[in-house]
């Protein structure tokens, strides 16, 4: 494969978030065997790549990975080196035993929003086929949950953007909502910075003046947990002010006058008084996105991982078909997914409610359909599981055993120290990662995988675009691709055929399972997705261009109209009062990434973020008696975190930030509330009610 960066150089991916940069594998002498290097070529980031994404090959070292498997060949045992025949038999005796005791729902499955298509299609698959169990989830679920209901109840399709990245540079207006583009996924900034350059606007809207609420025109700071009555507000501006397009809303939506309805009560000095965001920045906002020819909102992990997140993304949505800023070229509402493969592997079967190709577990025509391409009877296949917390809720209780690939709940999932106890719990746990992670050190049996550099295998970044990931090393030999693990443990299982180790006999498998389907892969190919860098999904069949920007002709609903969703605000799980009267708030830094199992192995990014703060203003360090860099508690009601302070006025006076991506005493998730999303099942990462204490 030729590229710029040399004849022998491997085209490939990043292997962290979903914005999927290019980048290329050069074969080096030392140590991993591989360097990565810029691949200006790739469209996306045109080169440009985090320091995640240059360092990424260290973590392919063996100094820092799991080499062999490992057993624990007693309870209270050590883990121990063991081969691969003793470890892969000691996973499928500790399955069949929990599913023999207790019923095939005993068995859970827990995936990763960081597996390619071919591996969420297959673990999918595996759950449903080999096991039976319907209790299957991903740490996905955490990710883009609430901005997926979203988009079904109003579009009839869940694609994160509709619309490539590159629009957004040559919109008129853009609203970013709870995003922090600059930290999370920094190559991307340049598509804000172009806006700006093309005579666009900015409206940043994060309770934090961030390094990318920093380039905005105009920057709102709402109290955590009230972008919905946020975008309510707005929205009735925009009525009050006669900005509605009526001719949008009459010829391309249905459900207007509830909506409109909904939005009135929600007038201007009201909503400041929820989301302390004056009524002038309201105004501005509003005239801002209505002046502008076309308009954007983007959304991504702040008003999506609240209780009420879909109705928050249904009130952002309501704004742009208010507006006439959907189903339009340069307009619309999108979803800036985080995870590396948390577009696909949504859509493939490894989520609790979900057969591949997007297809619903209740639908019959959608079971039949599956159930031919896998050779078993329709009503064969179990109904849905329970979502991501609830299963690892339900651990140690009617759940006994647990295989889990690519997860780190330990440290990622909410109120995390329950979520612990609840794996230790367990008659059996089976981890597969690349590293130890926390969740791997309290496995029964740990099975090494290979690594991104290591294996073939497609992602569909957060554009939908499905990109190819090459393999350009040879993994050490004690480890083994995901798919030749399941495809060993299917055997054992009496499943000799069906689970095939090479990734391109799965992904032709998917292809015809996802054929139909809202996601229809199945005119993608591995080696069309080579040549031409990249397919948009839908993809219906052989020769079909692709599909970059979705409903400019009609919206994927049964009339081609978008629902207006009426919404009212309510308030967060959980507020704060006398005992806990200092909100948190949780997300990331640039230098590490989710529960840092990966990044905190790589020497260059832990001096860059070598561990966990607690963001706060100076008033409310002032009232804690809190220096900056002093050790500071934060308790809630669910546990309690301690870390060095860092003081600024970037914050609002009511709030604390912290990031997510460690473990220990530093744990943000012992703090976080598992209150649920009724409709996406979304945990509240963005909001909880903390006191602060000095730890000194
Ligand atoms: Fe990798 Fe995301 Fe950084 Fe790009 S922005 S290099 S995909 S971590």
């Amino acid at each position: 494969m030729t590229d710029a960066a040399g004849d022998d150089a491997v085209p490939t991916h990043c292997p962290y978030c979903a914005l999927q940069c290019g980048m290329s594998l050069r074969r080096t002498a030392d140590d991993p065997g591989v360097e990565v290097v810029e691949r200006p070529e790739f469209p996306v980031n045109r080169g440009a790549l985090c320091g995640k994404g240059r360092t990424a090959a260290a973590v392919l070292s063996s100094r820092v990975r799991l080499t062999g498997p490992l057993v624990r060949r007693s309870k209270d045992g050590p883990l121990e080196p063991a081969g691969w025949d003793e470890a892969l038999g000691a996973v499928a005796a500790g399955l069949t035993a929990a599913r023999a005791g207790h019923g095939p729902d005993a068995v859970g499955v827990f995936g990763g929003g960081g597996l390619t298509n071919e591996k969420a299609y297959a673990l999918g698959k595996f759950a449903r086929v080999v096991l039976g169990t319907s209790q299957i989830d991903y740490n996905g679920r955490f990710c883009m949950s609430s901005a997926a209901a979203g988009h079904q109840r109003a579009f009839g399709l869940d694609r994160g953007m509709p619309f490539p990245l590159a629009d957004v540079a040559r919109t008129g207006c853009v609203i970013l909502v709870g995003s922090n583009l600059a930290e999370t996924m920094p190559p991307a900034l340049r598509y804000l910075t172009e806006l700006r350059e093309n005579g666009g606007t900015l409206i940043v809207v994060d309770p934090r003046r961030t390094r990318t609420a920093e380039q905005a025109d105009l920057h709102l700071a709402p109290r955590p947990g009230t972008d919905l009555a946020l975008a309510l507000g707005l929205t009735h501006l925009v009525v009050a002010r006669g900005r509605t397009d009526e001719e949008f809303v009459r010829e391309r939506t249905t459900g207007w006058p509830a909506a409109r309805a909904a939005v009135m009560a929600h007038w201007p000095e009201h909503v400041e008084r929820v989301t302390g965001v004056p009524v002038p920045q309201l105004r501005e906002a509003v005239r801002l996105f209505c002046d502008a020819p076309t308009g954007m909102v983007l959304t991504a992990r702040g008003p999506e991982q609240q209780s009420k997140g879909t109705d928050t993304v249904g009130a952002w949505i309501n704004l742009c078909l208010a507006t006439g800023r959907a189903g339009r070229p340069l307009s619309g509402y999108g979803c800036l997914t985080g995870q590396g493969n948390g577009q696909g592997g949504r859509e493939h079967g490894q989520k609790a409610d979900q057969l591949p190709g997007y297809r619903k577990l209740t639908d019959p025509a959608a079971r039949e359909h599956v159930a031919r391409v896998w050779g078993v009877a329709p009503d064969s296949l179990p109904g849905p599981g329970r979502s991501a917390y609830e299963l690892l809720d339900a651990l140690g209780g009617d759940v006994r055993a647990l295989l889990l690939m690519g997860s780190n709940p330990v440290v990622s999932a909410p109120r995390a120290a329950h979520i612990e106890g609840r794996l230790r719990s367990l008659d059996f746990l089976a981890v597969a990662d690349v590293v130890l992670s926390e969740t791997a050190a309290l496995a029964d049996v740990v099975l090494p995988v290979t690594q991104w550099a290591e294996e073939t295998g497609t992602t569909t970044s957060l554009e939908g675009r499905v990109l190819l990931r090459r393999r350009a090393l040879t993994p050490p030999p004690g480890v083994r691709t995901d798919l030749q693990l399941l495809h060993g443990l299917a055997a054992l299982l009496g499943h000799e055929k069906g689970f095939p180790p090479d990734p391109e006999e799965v992904f032709d498998e998917l292809r015809r399972a996802s054929a139909g389907g809202p996601a229809d892969y199945s005119g993608i190919t591995y080696r069309r997705i080579a040549a031409e860098d990249g397919v948009f999904w839908p993809c219906p069949k052989e020769g079909h261009p692709g599909t970059p920007r979705l409903f400019l002709d009609r919206f994927a609903t049964e009339d081609g109209r978008a629902r207006f969703v009426p919404v009212v605000h309510r308030p967060a799980g959980e507020e704060t009062d006398a005992e806990y009267p200092v909100l948190l708030t949780t997300g990331r830094v640039v230098a590490q990434y989710q529960s840092g199992a990966q990044t905190r192995r790589v020497a260059e990014l832990n001096e860059a973020a070598p561990g966990p703060f607690v963001e706060l203003h100076p008033r409310l360090a002032e009232r804690v008696g809190v220096a900056d860099g002093e050790l500071l508690a934060v308790v809630s009601r669910r546990g309690r975190a301690v870390a060095p302070a860092r003081v600024t006025d970037a914050i609002r006076a009511d709030t604390v930030f912290m990031p997510f991506h460690w473990p220990g005493e530093g744990r943000a998730n012992n703090l976080t509330n598992p209150a649920l999303d009724p409709v996406s099942r979304m945990p509240e990462f963005k909001v909880c009610a903390v006191r602060l204490e000095r730890a000194g």
